[in-house]
């Protein structure tokens, strides 16, 4: 069974290239039958703090990326990793280094002054135990010094590292807590993990790590180090270029099917596909699509395909995630009716709309209340003129059907009678029904809203 796990650091806010990390991961699992795990790696009790873990659970949980059991604290297991470095002692893995920092740093000095390598090498590597001080010690790897270590990476391919490069790194540090570098590779074995999927930044660790699993007898995981994302000038991604955290994206409206579709093309990809589904994307991803070079983050897409989502969503989903939105972004709750307002006219709002924040906006006709104050922009299609025009149309919306046939007849009759043309009609209804100009079509809204509101609407514009 497939085992795979996203491992955020806790220090800030979640970024999105976690959650494209995340994504690839659940992806992998999900598509497979297999387990998606998540791990807080809060070792760093200095900058790890609860706020940035709830950043990730709300990101996770806002991009539908469920995770299996509970999140596991990596701190929590801080005993266990100190469990292995004693059993790396104990079976000659590892051994006890008594230099102090002091002798580390003469070392480095000296190998400089002779141009060699400033890699240390404790000379305690193979000291016999009754040689050991009564003094603090830190537990060294004993990592081979010859020979070389190859990761065979599904992205990278197979990467040669010279074992000379390596040094004997820290397992258990002088107090007797446990190095990020050994956590890492003890929670993944110890969570079943299969597949490592994360950023090409920690190609070099999986070498490093690779050492531990060896001198442990554990089978190594299967490795895919993905590429950063880069910004649209091909720079690494930061603020300079737009939003970074997840939940930024969440404020901003993005809908959660969307980002996943683009972050799931971010970087990876199938033949030309573009826009697809959950489902396609769990049946479609593989380590074999994932790009060798890394993948620049391109906000004109990411708009472009979360319109083609909101477009292709239920009307019924919407509701429920536009709710959800209003509610994240502290609005009040909304009255019954102007729920069922958004039931009714999201069939027209959902056209063209790239983000919930701008559906929204056409849905003012539903979730603003009357008197509708137009603003600046519509105030101009009020003028005087305009007003009487309202007033005569008045009559033929009294007796017309309401269908969308029976509005069209309605209006363009009247437009013939008048020999006016449509928009001389339409530019001022808009301001009457909505009090803004980007709105859905004056029909779509009369429709949406009714007879008898449109009559009150007009009403009060017409004066
Ligand atoms: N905690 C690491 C990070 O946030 C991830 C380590 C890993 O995936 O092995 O970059």
């Amino acid at each position: 069974q497939v085992v795979t796990r996203i491992a955020p650091s806790p220090t800030g806010f979640m970024h999105i290239g976690t959650a494209r990390t995340a994504l690839f991961n659940w992806l992998y699992a999900r598509g497979r039958g297999g387990k998606f795990l998540l791990r807080i790696e809060d070792t760093d009790r200095e900058r790890s703090t609860p706020e940035a873990t709830d950043a990730i659970l709300a990101g996770m949980r806002w991009l539908g990326l469920d995770w299996d059991g509970d999140a596991v604290s990596q701190f929590e297991r801080v005993e266990r990793h100190a469990e292995v470095a004693h059993t790396l002692l104990e079976n000659g893995g590892a051994y006890k280094c008594f230099s102090t920092q002091e002798e580390i740093a003469a070392f480095r000095d000296a190998a400089r002054a002779e141009g060699k390598s400033t890699l240390f090498r404790s000379p305690w590597r193979d000291a016999d135990s009754a040689t050991f001080p009564d003094a603090p010690y830190v537990v060294r790897i004993k990592a081979p010094r010859e020979g070389e270590t190859v990761i065979d990476d599904q992205v990278q391919g197979k990467v040669t590292f010279k074992n000379a490069e390596l040094d004997d790194m820290i397992m258990l540090r002088s107090d007797g807590t446990p190095t990020y570098m050994l956590a890492v590779v003890v929670d993944d074995v110890d969570m079943g993990v299969t597949h490592v999927i994360r950023g090409d930044d920690h190609l070099a660790n999986a070498a490093r790590q690779s050492l531990i699993y060896a001198a442990m007898g554990w089978e190594l995981p299967v490795y895919a180090h993905i590429p950063l994302i880069l910004g649209p000038d091909g720079k690494k991604l930061s603020k300079r270029h737009g939003a970074t955290g997840v939940e930024e994206y969440q404020k901003m409206g993005y809908p959660a099917a969307g980002m996943r579709n683009y972050l799931a093309r971010l970087g990876w990809s199938h033949g030309d596909d573009e826009f697809f589904t959950d489902a396609q994307a769990l049946e479609w991803f593989d380590l074999d699509g994932i790009n060798k070079s890394a993948a620049r983050f391109d906000f004109k897409k990411l708009e472009n395909l979360c319109g083609q989502h909101i477009a292709a969503a239920e009307d019924s989903d919407l509701v429920t995630e536009i709710l959800a939105y209003l509610d994240a972004t502290g609005a009040e709750k909304l009255a019954d009716e102007k729920k069922d307002g958004l039931s009714r006219g999201m069939y027209c709002l959902k056209e063209r709309a790239k983000t919930f924040g701008e559906l929204i906006e056409k849905a003012y006709f539903i979730l603003g209340d009357r008197p509708f104050e137009p603003d600046e922009k519509a105030a101009k299609s009020l003028d005087p003129v305009s007003r009487g025009i309202l007033g005569e149309l008045t009559p033929h919306l009294q007796n017309a059907s309401w269908s969308r046939n029976g509005l069209e007849e309605a209006v363009s009759g009247f437009a013939e009678d008048k020999e006016l043309k449509l928009g001389k009609i339409a530019q001022p209804l808009r301001a009457a029904l909505a009090g803004r100009t980007v709105t859905p079509s004056v029909f779509d809204m009369m429709l949406v809203i009714g007879r008898e509101e449109t009559l009150d609407r007009i009403e009060d514009a017409a004066g």
